[in-house]
């Protein structure tokens, strides 16, 4: 079908951004049999039994209607309950959380709520795929900070304060990262709430991995001294329970943002999904032993996927979290696109190239380890295979 207009019909801003690497890549995907997937970012467990008939039963209830925008006071008494449990940090549940459709909503209704045009965004990159659209949907620019494997992909603090300027409103971290896995060390944290303070930045702190780091504790940027007040605290329900079809997360921040976004909220979305907020309730009441469960199993594929890339000949930085490791291509001679999209029609498994991901994502692959311990073995025997064949060193 071809539109009768001349003009061009879709807003210039919706033309300047991608559609997501991933995205455009599983589209190449589902034309194939006998794919290996490690491309999607998610858990292939299904949502613990207890979790979804809690979801059965309110709806077997006839709670089938809107809550109230803010979410289910009950849930968001639950994260309050969960992030003081956790991290000691206090949330009015009353009008310091807001419920949304995951934690990809609570991302763009921060941008919207905060900049105004030309005001700008500082992040890591490599980074999740939203935050450049996010904040150029928004009117702002998002200003990437490259980090690297030498140094782990942790950002640099004094890299940051270069690139503050008198436009800088925000700060978005993401720790642990996707696709890198690096978790930010505390004592770098503590530098970055310092340039917070100094610059008088908010700071959009995406935790939606918290429960998913190994050998490295999560610290929860809002607990750290004077951060609550200039910290937007994004988390979810999707990866650590399994639960990313339900469509739940939060942000916890000051009541006068949180109001702000609520009002974007309740005009484009209403409320998250009911069933699916009764769903978040049970999870955060008794989901605990199911997200050890499935760490401890995540712990055991990052060991296996991060030799196994080692043994074909990928160097590769141990990921501390998430669930994704973020190996060097360079070697092949191959650029990311090139090693993902000849990986795929040779030897049929699917990884997402690192440009997805930003420029500084060139020369890495994202392979994510939530998959069988048997699909990792299969996919990285195939792997080995493709890299011998293709590397330029004649490995
Ligand atoms: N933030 C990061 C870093 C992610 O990796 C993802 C999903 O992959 C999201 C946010 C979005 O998660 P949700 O399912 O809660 O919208």
């Amino acid at each position: 079908m071809t539109i009768p207009s001349k003009k061009n019909i879709l807003s210039r801003k919706v033309q300047e951004i991608p559609l997501s690497g991933i995205r455009k890549f599983f589209d190449l995907i589902a034309a194939k049999d006998d794919v290996i997937s490690l491309g999607v970012g998610e858990p292939d467990f299904v949502t613990p039994w207890h979790i979804r008939e809690a979801a059965t039963y309110s709806i077997e209830r006839g709670q089938t209607h809107y809550t109230s925008n803010f979410g289910l006071l009950e849930l968001r008494r639950e994260i309050a309950l969960h992030l003081h449990n956790r991290y000691g940090v206090n949330y009015d549940p009353e009008n310091e959380i807001l419920v949304t459709v995951g934690v990809s909503e609570a991302l763009d209704l921060a941008m919207r709520a905060l900049l105004n045009p030309g005001d700008q965004v500082i992040g890591q990159e490599p980074s999740y795929v939203s935050y450049f659209p996010n904040v150029h949907l928004a009117g702002g620019t998002f200003v990437p900070v490259p980090t690297s494997m030498e140094n782990g992909f942790h950002i640099d603090p004094q890299a940051i304060v270069e690139r503050t300027t008198d436009a800088t409103r925000a700060l978005i971290l993401a720790s642990p990262n996707n696709p890198t896995g690096s978790v930010l060390p505390r004592s770098d944290l503590i530098s970055i709430a310092e340039i917070a303070k100094d610059n008088d930045l908010v700071v959009i702190s995406d935790e939606i991995y918290d429960r998913l780091t190994y050998d490295t504790e999560h610290t929860c940027f809002a607990s750290l001294p004077g951060m609550q007040e200039r910290t937007l605290l994004m988390g979810g329900f999707s990866k650590s329970y399994a639960m990313t079809g339900w469509r739940i997360g939060y942000v916890a921040g000051p009541a006068e943002i949180i109001e702000g976004m609520m009002k974007i909220h309740q005009y484009t979305v209403m409320s998250a999904p009911t069933a699916g907020q009764y769903a978040a309730i049970e999870a955060l009441k008794n989901g605990e032993p199911d997200i050890i469960e499935m760490h401890d199993e995540y712990k055991r594929r990052r060991h296996l996927i991060v030799d196994k890339l080692k043994s074909i000949g990928l160097s590769c930085a141990e990921p501390e979290g998430a669930f994704y490791a973020f190996p060097s291509v360079e070697q092949t001679g191959l650029t990311s696109i090139e090693f993902a999209g000849k990986l795929l029609e040779e030897e049929s498994v699917a990884v997402v190239p690192g440009s997805a991901f930003g420029e500084s994502g060139e020369g890495h692959v994202r392979c994510c380890y939530a998959v069988s311990i048997h699909e990792i073995e299969e996919a990285l025997d195939r792997m080995g295979r493709f890299v011998k064949n293709h590397s330029s060193n004649g490995r």
